[in-house]
């Protein structure tokens, strides 16, 4: 018998309510002990019951709850499941938590519940990862994939792939083991044509793992460019809110500024560095240092010049840093007299996207928004498009599955021996399996449910 376990389920702090979860076989016992309904008839299942909380052993009133036990094996978990409603102070739900756990439940692991969702196969294991993707998602766009998954719809996807490859395992096998029956006869022509159709697959699904983890994880955007070009400013103007200091001395953004900010439902991490430039001063060189690193782990990088002062040296220097295939280029303050030509610069860096911009009249701002979403869809995956590879763990399964695809292919091409071919084809269909959760080991499984938050 599996251990009953609680926790509690809502997020600490002071609210309107803060909700215990109990799970496991003893979750009706433990709540009697502890639960006096106000009416004595009601705890059925799935019906809410009003009534105290009362300490067994002092007979004290702990907090006024409302209860629900709902009956195994329509619940989260697929066990009895009780869900106590306690005023939401940190005092009740860990009062009310500490008579729970005295009277027949334990502390329940983080991402316990939805281990045993999964155990209990009520949740596959990529729909599981798919809970924790919800529950963490910031913006619509990065909840509507996770959704999907949790639906089933990349499993199913998954699964269909699996499916074509049980069908070409079955006929390898036949054909090894009883290659004189009156059965019909594999051609490597026709294994060829199969193994590239679920290499076509795999290749579908990758093709949309970049992407993927930029919905999930977000967009590290970094903002550089000497002081007093409008590094603030641009912030301010895309979090359309003044939350970074604008000024006019230069230098002032000491450290690194960082914000999240939902761009058509990208999630981007916005982080302003000070100045990149040669410096004696200490803490500006501490900047510096944060934007070079900042600058190597973006994934897009916003160099601003200031269009109405003269390039410098240090201008120069920077752009020797960029790699123009993740830089955007702003040439800001075009509402001032011009000292710098756009010519010039794409001179220097052809084939670099050069924007003009004016923070101060607001302009260019759509066309930032524009090309950042452009560059995260690379053309490739449509902005509707709700099947995507989000996770690295998943991307790594499909990478090495399409590895053992296109050695299998290979030796489809050399006519080799049909006990070659079917060896890597059955290690692309144990590691797809992986993502589901059928063929996974334990400690991959407890690697994915210790990511979840308590109470999960
Ligand atoms: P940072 O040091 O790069 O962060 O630059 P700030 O955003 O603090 O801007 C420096 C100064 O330039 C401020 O006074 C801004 O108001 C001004 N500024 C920023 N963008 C523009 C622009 O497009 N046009 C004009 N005229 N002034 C701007």
């Amino acid at each position: 018998m599996e251990d009953t376990i609680a926790a509690i389920a809502t997020a600490l702090g002071e609210g309107g309510i803060g909700i215990i979860r109990i799970s496991g076989e003893n979750s009706k016992s433990v709540l009697k002990k502890i639960f006096k309904p106000a009416n004595p008839a009601s705890l059925e299942n799935r019906k809410m019951a009003y009534g105290n909380i009362v300490d067994p052993t002092t007979g004290k009133i702990v907090d006024e709850v409302l209860c629900v036990y709902m009956k195994s094996p329509k619940t989260y978990t697929m066990e009895d499941v009780v869900e106590i409603n306690c005023h939401g102070g940190m005092v009740p739900l860990r009062k009310t938590l500490e008579l729970v756990l005295s009277n027949g439940a334990r502390i329940a692991e983080p991402g316990e519940f939805t281990k045993r969702a999964f155990l209990n196969g009520r949740l596959d294991l990529s729909q599981a990862e798919a809970v924790i993707d919800l529950i963490k998602a910031k913006t619509y766009r990065t909840f509507d994939v996770a959704l999907n998954q949790l639906e089933g719809v990349f499993s199913g996807t998954i699964k269909e792939i699996r499916k074509k490859l049980v069908d070409i395992l079955v006929n390898l096998t036949v054909n090894i083991d009883y290659p004189d029956e009156d059965i019909e006869q594999i051609t490597y022509e026709k294994l060829g044509l199969d193994l590239s159709n679920v290499l076509d697959d795999i290749e579908k699904l990758l093709s949309s793992a970049d992407t993927g983890r930029i919905i999930r994880e977000g967009l590290a955007v970094s903002i550089i460019g000497k002081p007093n070009v409008g590094k603030s400013s641009l912030m301010n103007s895309l979090l359309k809110e003044t939350r970074a200091i604008v000024t006019e001395i230069p230098g002032t953004t000491r450290d690194t500024i960082e914000e999240n900010i939902s761009i058509k439902g990208i999630p981007v991490k916005l982080t302003d560095t000070a100045g990149i430039r040669e410096t004696s001063d200490v803490i500006e060189k501490i900047g510096i240092e944060k934007s070079k690193e900042s600058f190597n782990q973006a994934d897009l990088v916003i160099f601003i010049l200031d269009s109405s002062r003269e390039l410098e040296d240090e201008d120069l220097e920077i752009m020797d840093l960029i790699n123009p295939e993740k830089t955007i280029i702003l040439l800001n303050k075009i509402d001032l007299i011009q000292k710098i030509k756009k010519e010039e610069i794409l001179e220097k860096m052809p084939g670099v996207t050069l924007i003009e911009t004016s923070m101060a009249k607001r302009m260019g701002i759509d066309e930032i928004e524009k090309k950042i979403v452009d560059l995260v869809y690379g053309g490739k995956i449509s902005q509707n498009n709700n099947v995507m590879v989000t996770n690295v763990r998943h991307k790594d399964i499909l990478e090495k599955s399409r590895q053992s695809i296109s050695d299998a292919i290979n030796m489809v091409n050399l006519h080799e021996a049909l006990e070659f071919i079917e060896i890597d084809v059955n290690s692309a269909y144990e590691s797809l399996g992986e993502i589901i959760g059928e063929t996974v080991q334990d400690d991959i499984i407890n690697e994915v449910f210790a990511r979840f938050c308590l109470g999960k």
